[in-house]
């Protein structure tokens, strides 16, 4: 069986992690005592809401380019919209199936998009548009769909503070491309930074409070 040395208990089951601090267990593992419990969400509210949310970004896009015109400029956001639809569907798909692991998945997927993109900006004759807008949409609309995810099931702590750090880290990125001074249009990043502030804001109000106690529980404050 496994064992907590942190809480000296013992652990059936395939847990990794201590279930009640979070602290790495050691020993053999046994078949966990307790039936699979389904995830308690739902699916179909999920759906909805992306679906809504999905439409409406599409049409505001639409909008954009018939009130612009056909000029060039400023339809790079409003194209990279598509890119940012597509991507957020991913990471909520993504949560449905495997919930364990849609930090994780949602890091690979924006590097992945990243560096297609850049890689397509670079044989194209290099214009930046993907650091401009491709990169920061695609982060913000992770920043979105990971609140989506947040709003429908129920974070335990540890998932709270990855999500978290990810968000910072999903806003910072296009913050730094244009410190960088690698792409000079900041609309795209500057969205991309507010949401992952309102992000941040939305998750403390959520669990806020308890992660606070955790974390001075661990800290031993
Ligand atoms: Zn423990």
């Amino acid at each position: 069986m496994r064992r907590c040395t942190e809480c000296a208990v013992d652990i059936e089951g395939t847990w990794t992690l201590c279930p009640l601090c979070g602290a790495p267990v050691a020993g053999e593992t046994v078949p966990s005592p307790m039936p699979t419990v389904p995830l308690t969400f739902s699916r179909r509210r999920v759906l909805k809401v992306l679906f809504l949310t999905s439409i409406a970004v599409i049409a505001a896009s639409l909008a954009g380019q018939l009130l612009l015109g056909r000029g060039p400029e400023g339809f790079g956001v409003l194209r990279s919209s598509w890119l940012g639809v597509t991507a957020m569907w991913l990471v909520v798909l993504m949560a449905i199936r495997k919930r364990r692991n849609v930090a994780k998945g949602t890091v690979y997927l924006v590097v992945l998009i990243g560096l297609v993109c850049v890689y397509w900006d670079y044989l194209t004759g290099w214009r930046a548009w993907s650091l401009t807008y491709a990169v920061p949409i695609v982060c913000a609309s992770s920043i979105v769909a990971l609140l989506i995810t947040l709003w429908a099931m129920h974070l335990e702590v540890a998932e709270h503070i990855l999500y978290s750090g990810l968000t910072v880290l999903l806003g910072l990125a296009p913050i730094g491309f244009l410190a960088f001074g690698w792409v000079t249009n900041p609309l795209a990043p500057a969205i991309c930074g507010a949401l992952s502030v309102i992000a941040l804001v939305v998750l403390q109000l959520a669990r806020g409070a308890e992660v606070r106690r955790e974390l001075v529980r661990r800290l031993h404050l």
